[in-house]
């Protein structure tokens, strides 16, 4: 099996339709062994249930905005395993409030949640696992279109993914020398707790599923599978990319005309 005696730090499933869990799920498939982090208690109920789904007794609590939990983390870690293969940072928050209306009423207080919790985090964990990385090990982490082009409502969520994404190329470039990988994997509109947060989510599942190439929306295999490549030796030589996993949603400029009721000539 593809990822056989590796064992990844799995950060973000808060149910079985999270990304986390479909990346988890595909890693398990190939053998690998998992850790995996709640938020808090009432998450923690679910992923328990979870891990035991993968043979996994590992489970640590982690708010990935509070750098000593991270450490903590790091450490207990350390202890038990000395080195790990891969990291899996699935996490994203904004406050509902900045994920509807209009961009330009974002607040200071929404924006440093969003950039904290979706960026930042991803930063430090990175610091804080190096040294107990593997020499070719992988960190993945979860964005979004919205990143560079404008979608309705996704507004601070946009800015924090771009800013991701730019974290993404400088971590692979100060990795690199340690033999570390870091990738993003950009989903299509996925169903999850997060992406419910986000306004009209269902019209942005419809359309995206009408207008995509392959005329259907990713399911958590989708993503999954590609996490896995990208956590594998199979991308043994892809650092700092920015992998597109949305049944080709991205290489439109215009959508299928089939998909509107345009206006009879003569018609305003
Ligand atoms: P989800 O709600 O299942 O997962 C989000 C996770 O983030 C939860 O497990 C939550 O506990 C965790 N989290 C939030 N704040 C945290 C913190 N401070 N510390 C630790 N964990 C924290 O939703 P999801 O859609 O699976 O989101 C996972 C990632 O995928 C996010 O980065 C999201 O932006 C990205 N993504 C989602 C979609 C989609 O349509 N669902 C598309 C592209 C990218």
């Amino acid at each position: 099996m593809i990822l056989d005696g590796k064992r990844g730090l799995i950060i973000g499933v808060a149910n079985d339709k999270s990304i986390a869990y479909g990346i988890a799920k595909a890693c398990h498939k190939e053998g690998a062994n998992l850790i995996f982090t709640y938020l808090n208690d009432a998450i923690k109920k679910r992923v328990d249930v979870i891990a035991n789904e993968f043979n996994s007794k590992d489970i640590y609590k982690l708010d990935a905005t509070n750098e000593d939990e991270i450490k903590n983390l790091r450490d207990e870690i350390r202890t038990k395993f000395t080195k790990i293969d891969f990291i899996v940072h699935s996490i994203a928050f904004a406050p509902k409030s900045a994920l509807s209306g209009s961009f330009l009423d974002t607040t200071k207080e929404d924006f440093d949640i969003a950039l904290n919790t979706s960026v930042y985090s991803l930063i430090s964990i990175s610091r804080y696992f190096k040294d107990v990385l593997n020499k070719d090990a992988s960190i993945l982490t979860l964005s979004y279109l919205g990143s560079n082009k404008v979608v309705p409502n996704y507004n601070i969520m946009g800015v924090a993914k771009a800013a991701l994404e730019s974290s993404v190329r400088y971590l692979a470039s100060d990795l690199g020398k340690y033999g570390i990988r870091v990738n993003a994997l950009s989903a299509g509109p996925v169903k999850t707790l997060a992406s419910s947060a986000i306004g009209d989510f269902k019209k942005m599942l419809e359309f995206s599923s009408l207008s995509s190439p392959l005329k259907r929306n990713v399911t958590l295999d989708d993503v999954g599978k590609s996490g896995m490549y990208l956590i594998s030796d199979l991308s043994s030589g892809v650092t700092g990319e920015v992998h597109f996993v949305d049944s080709g949603y991205n290489i439109n400029a215009v959508p299928d005309f089939n998909i509107f009721n345009f206006r009879k000539e003569g018609e305003i």
